[in-house]
């Protein structure tokens, strides 16, 4: 376990340092602790067995999931606001602090399902964040700002021709407020993102534009 561990890290052959606990000293050990106390905190984990979320109680913390997630890497660990971040910070969270409170984190996830493929424990985590967001939905917990922001998306979804204008003009107006840099600092309604990290700006054209050239290249 000590090997897989580490391996799914950083790649390491094993740990560069590893605590033995062996519990209180035995009447012929030369020394060690007279008594041993073992605290454990459920926290919420004895909730997760039998649920839909039992999985989740394999983990081993190696990291594997986090160093492969692409909104890990854009957003970094302390955008996730807790303790775990990454898919399994995503999944684990949500049941230790309520889904009302960290809806947020099932959410922030493509689904491209590397976490899941990377997992040497085989935990279907995009399967628990779907389940997470299920239960936001059914409980109507979606803020707001989400559920206005989705109305407008297929606003424009519905409408190729404006979705087109918008994005060009959306693209071509973060890439002037980015500057040289090519970096945003604050913007209005992106402080979840920008409290954190810089926004990157968009770079290149935009997917219509691509696949209008893709079209028109064939023969
Ligand atoms: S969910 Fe899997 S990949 Fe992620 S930390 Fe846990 S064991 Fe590692």
């Amino acid at each position: 376990m000590t090997r897989l561990l580490t391996r799914s890290a950083t790649g390491q052959e094993i740990t560069v340092y590893t605590t033995f606990s062996s519990g209180p000293r035995r009447p012929d050990d030369l020394d060690g602790p007279e008594q041993f106390h073992v605290v454990l905190l459920d926290n919420g984990r004895s909730g997760m067995l039998g649920g839909e979320f039992q999985d989740m109680l394999r983990c081993i913390r190696c990291s594997a999931c986090m160093n492969h997630c692409p909104v890990y890497g854009a957003i970094g660990g302390h955008a996730y606001g807790w303790v775990y971040p990454g898919p399994m910070g995503s999944v684990l969270t949500p049941q230790l602090i309520g889904i009302d409170a960290a809806g947020q984190l099932p959410n922030a996830s493509t689904f491209c399902g590397r976490c899941e493929e990377v997992c040497p424990m085989h935990i279907p985590l995009p399967k628990m964040m779907r389940h997470w967001r299920e239960r936001e939905f059914e409980r109507h917990l979606s803020p707001a700002a989400v559920r206005f922001g989705l109305g407008a998306w297929v606003f424009f979804a519905k409408r190729p021709q404006l979705y087109r204008i918008a994005a060009g003009f959306g693209a071509w107006l973060l890439r002037r407020l980015g500057g040289r840099k090519g970096r945003i600092k604050r913007l209005p309604l992106a402080g979840g993102w920008t409290a954190w990290r810089d926004l990157p700006v968009p770079q290149g054209r935009t997917f219509q534009q691509q696949w209008a050239t893709r079209q028109g290249a064939r023969p």
